[in-house]
């Protein structure tokens, strides 16, 4: 397979997936972006939510090792029905995530993206 791929954890919200996808084909070398969705995923990641942990082996499994993404993004946005708080919580929520993603898939880069109120994407960390 010579397309690369990366992963994508993102909120189920249907107006966050095209800005978030465009943005890691226009930023990285990327063709496809596979997709984790959950409901206000950064929050589920901030509490480390035991369901959502114990079902994601088996898909970051298939994208990491299955599709070879090499790159993994967890994205958090305004006006979040599935994590109704400010700004300044998401980004907490956005960092928690990537620091407890960089611990479970330890040799694979993890970006923290924010999606404003114009839904345009901001690099977090
Ligand atoms: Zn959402």
């Amino acid at each position: 397979m010579n397309k690369n791929f990366a992963t994508l954890l993102n909120c189920m919200d249907g107006r966050t997936q095209l800005p978030a996808i465009n943005w890691i084909r226009n930023n990285f070398n990327v063709e496809y972006v596979d997709i984790i969705s959950e409901p206000g995923i950064d929050k589920v990641l901030f509490l480390k939510d035991r369901a959502f942990i114990a079902s994601l082996d088996k898909k970051m499994d298939i994208s990491l090792n299955g599709h070879g993404s090499n790159m993994i993004f967890i994205a958090g946005h305004y006006d979040c029905a599935g994590n109704n708080v400010n700004k300044d919580e998401h980004i907490k929520h956005i960092k928690a995530s990537v620091k407890l993603l960089k611990s479970l898939y330890e040799n694979v880069p993890v970006t923290g993206l924010w999606i404003n109120e114009d839904f345009k994407v901001k690099k977090i960390c």
